[in-house]
Parts: C-alpha cells; sequence; structure tokens
C-alpha cells in the first residue's frame, strides 16, 4: 500500500479508489465479493488509506487482514450513498485513478458523485508492484505449483477411450479442490481435433483411441494466488506425425525456458520457441503468445508475446506455453510457470514435460 501511495503522488493522483477483485486482496488481503454495493478502499496521496463498506459487511470486513492493518472501516447504510461519502471523504481532489477492473456502474456513479474529477486508470501503476513478487509470494506460487503438479500426476489414472472430455474434467475439478486449492479456474481437457482450440474447455466428445489430449488446467489457493499447467497425455498411440511434432514442441518450449532470464526481454523469451517451431515447420501453427504473468490472477502482467521489449526482473512470475493447433486434427501445449531468480529461473511446475502416452 505505501508503494501505491507512493506512485500515485509521483504520478500526481490525489487518490486511488479499488474496489473488490484481486488488486483489493492484493492490497488488504480482504477478499470481499463484488456485489453491487459499493466496498471501496481509498488510498489518498496525502493521508491514511480508508475502506467505505455496506454496513452488513463491516464484520466480514474486521475478520479479514483489513482489522490488522488498523485501517478505518467506514459503513454506509442500506439508505445512504456510499458515492457521496466517498466524494465527501475526498475534498479537493482533482485527479483519481480507479482499479481496472472496477464495474462501470460504479466508475460512472463515482464520476457523477466528484463530476470535477478526472479518472484515470491505475493499472499503470499497481500492476508495476503486483509484477514484482517478494519471497512470500514467490513461495504461494511454488505451493500452488506443487498443487496442480499433484492433479497431472493422476490425470493418466482418468483418461481411458469411451469417457468424454467433461466427465474427465469434473474428476480433474474434485482433484484440484482436494490438492488444496479452494477454486477451480478453468479446466481444459481437448481430445483430438479439439485440441486445435487453445482455450477449448470440456465438451460431450467421447475420447478415442488415438487421442492426443490437451490438458491445461489451474485454480486458486487458500491464500490467493494462482496455479496454471499445461501437460499432454495421449489415450494409445497417437501416430507417428504427431509425435515427432511433439518433439519439436518439447525442444520449442525448452528453448524459452532456457533463455529466461533477468535481463532477457519478454520478446526473446518468446522468440525462441517460435524460432524453433518456425525452422520445423510449425511456426503458422502457434497462433498465441508464449506466455503470461501470474500471481493473485490467472493472467496479468508480464505478457511474454513477440517483439515485446519489456525486460525481465527477479520476482517475476510467468509461464511459458508455446503450442501448435492443426485445425480439424489436434493440437499441442506444454506450460510451465517460473519465476525469475537473480541468474535463472526457478520453474514452479515440475512434472516430466513428456508426452504421456496411456495404453
Ligand atoms: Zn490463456
Ligand atoms: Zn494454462
Ligand atoms: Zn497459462
Amino acid at each position: 500500500m505505501t508503494k501505491v501511495k507512493g506512485a500515485a503522488t509521483a504520478q500526481g493522483f490525489d487518490a486511488v479508489l479499488v474496489t473488490p477483485g484481486s488488486d483489493l486482496r492484493y492490497l488488504t488481503g480482504y477478499a470481499a465479493k463484488a456485489l453491487e454495493r459499493l466496498t471501496c478502499l481509498v488510498i489518498p496521496a496525502q493521508g491514511d488509506a480508508f475502506i467505505v463498506v455496506p454496513n452488513l459487511e463491516v464484520l466480514a470486513a474486521m475478520a479479514s487482514p483489513i482489522a490488522e492493518l488498523g485501517m478505518p472501516v467506514i459503513g454506509c447504510d442500506e439508505h445512504q450513498d456510499p458515492y457521496a461519502r466517498v466524494a465527501e471523504l475526498l475534498p479537493g481532489a482533482v485527479s483519481i485513478a480507479v482499479d481496472d477492473h472496477m464495474w462501470a456502474s460504479k466508475v460512472l456513479r463515482l464520476k457523477a458523485a466528484m463530476p470535477q474529477v478526472t479518472q484515470h486508470l491505475a493499472g499503470g501503476l499497481i500492476e508495476p508492484i503486483r509484477m514484482r513478487k517478494d519471497a512470500r509470494e514467490i513461495d504461494a506460487l511454488r505451493r500452488a505449483g506443487a498443487a496442480i503438479d499433484r492433479v497431472h500426476a493422476q490425470v493418466p489414472g482418468l483418461l481411458r477411450a469411451g469417457r468424454t472430455e467433461r466427465e474427465v474434467g469434473r474428476d480433474i475439478a474434485e482433484l484440484i479442490i482436494s490438492e488444496g486449492h479452494v477454486s477451480v479456474d478453468f479446466i481444459i481437457v481437448a481430445a483430438g481435433a479439439n485440441g486445435a482450440s487453445p482455450h477449448h474447455e470440456v465438451s460431450d466428445y467421447v475420447i478415442a483411441v488415438g487421442d492426443p489430449v490437451v490438458v491445461d488446467i489451474g485454480g486458486t489457493m487458500p491464500d490467493g494466488y494462482c496455479s496454471d499447467c499445461t501437460r499432454m497425455y495421449a489415450v494409445g498411440d497417437p501416430g507417428q506425425e504427431y509425435l515427432t511434432k511433439y518433439d519439436v514442441l518439447f525442444d520449442a518450449q525448452k528453448q524459452s525456458r532456457e533463455v529466461a532470464r533477468p535481463g532477457v526481454s519478454a520478446g526473446r523469451i518468446d522468440a525462441a520457441a517460435r524460432t524453433h517451431l518456425d525452422q520445423h515447420g510449425l511456426g503458422e501453427q502457434f497462433i498465441h503468445r508464449t506466455g503470461h504473468g501470474i500471481g493473485m490472477e490467472t493472467h496479468e502482467e508480464p505478457y511474454i508475446f513477440q517483439g515485446n521489449p519489456f525486460l525481465l526482473e527477479a520476482g517475476m512470475a510467468f509461464s511459458i506455453e508455446p503450442g501448435f493447433y492443426d485445425e480439424g486434427r489436434f493440437g499441442a501445449r506444454i506450460e510451465d510457470i517460473v519465476v525469475c531468480t537473480e541468474d535463472g529461473i526457478e520453474s514452479m511446475n515440475n512434472q516430466p514435460h513428456e508426452l504421456v502416452v496411456i495404453d
């Protein structure tokens, strides 16, 4: 919060306003639900931070880490206007930053309550802070990675011909929770031709012998940190062409991991995998960026895309997940979450990268 305050002052904002979501949880530890009523953390550039909450949520707020911060919790009755209350508490403000995920309805009501105040996005000042993880956060990501690795270790027992993607997905959802997550964020079980769509989730498609299966799964841990990992399976022999292409992807993902370290640009990590896939005729089928940052959100800064000059630093966490997608036929992706150390990377995911062929 001190860093956000400093950044707000440096960028000339009178206050930063944050509603429920990962920014609020990151800054205060309060995992409030986003509802129609206004809950709003206000971090003034001058003066102490406070949070405005509906009266019925004061107890929940006080039961959260907010209490330890000693921050004033200002309750609003149902008949009071919480937006007017925020405006009152920010006299003389001319410029504020609102969190990037604030609902449009709230942004507009704040505007109506403070017509003279210009609104800007707070992402530009919060993201650089969230992107640089401290030891405690890296440890949280390590635990999330280990939890999703334990799920992947059990996937071979769930995949067999005759089951639908949805049935397998349901079993995986149970494992995501039983291995330590509090929520399932996404489950992709993409068999056969469905694997050619990177964001296919699950369907009633019945897995057949010879199908490669993309399993990309993730959840949120009790402390709010997320997991995300893709491994590849095949139910029976997927055929020589697939195996040959898989080897190319295996090397491409490895090459990206090998160049990743502090001081290297995000674009160079992307280029490592992309060049390798290109050289083997699979470049055209690699239709997405190589990765995304991860923390209290599955997708956050930094983004690992073609030409991105952004230089990585120790403490940055992101995915390395190249793939190839052959429409109507099959697809593949290999994904690890890694964190930049002082001189290289540490992988949060440690299941083998080889294609797991299930007989
Ligand atoms: Zn994605
Ligand atoms: Zn993923
Ligand atoms: Zn990912």
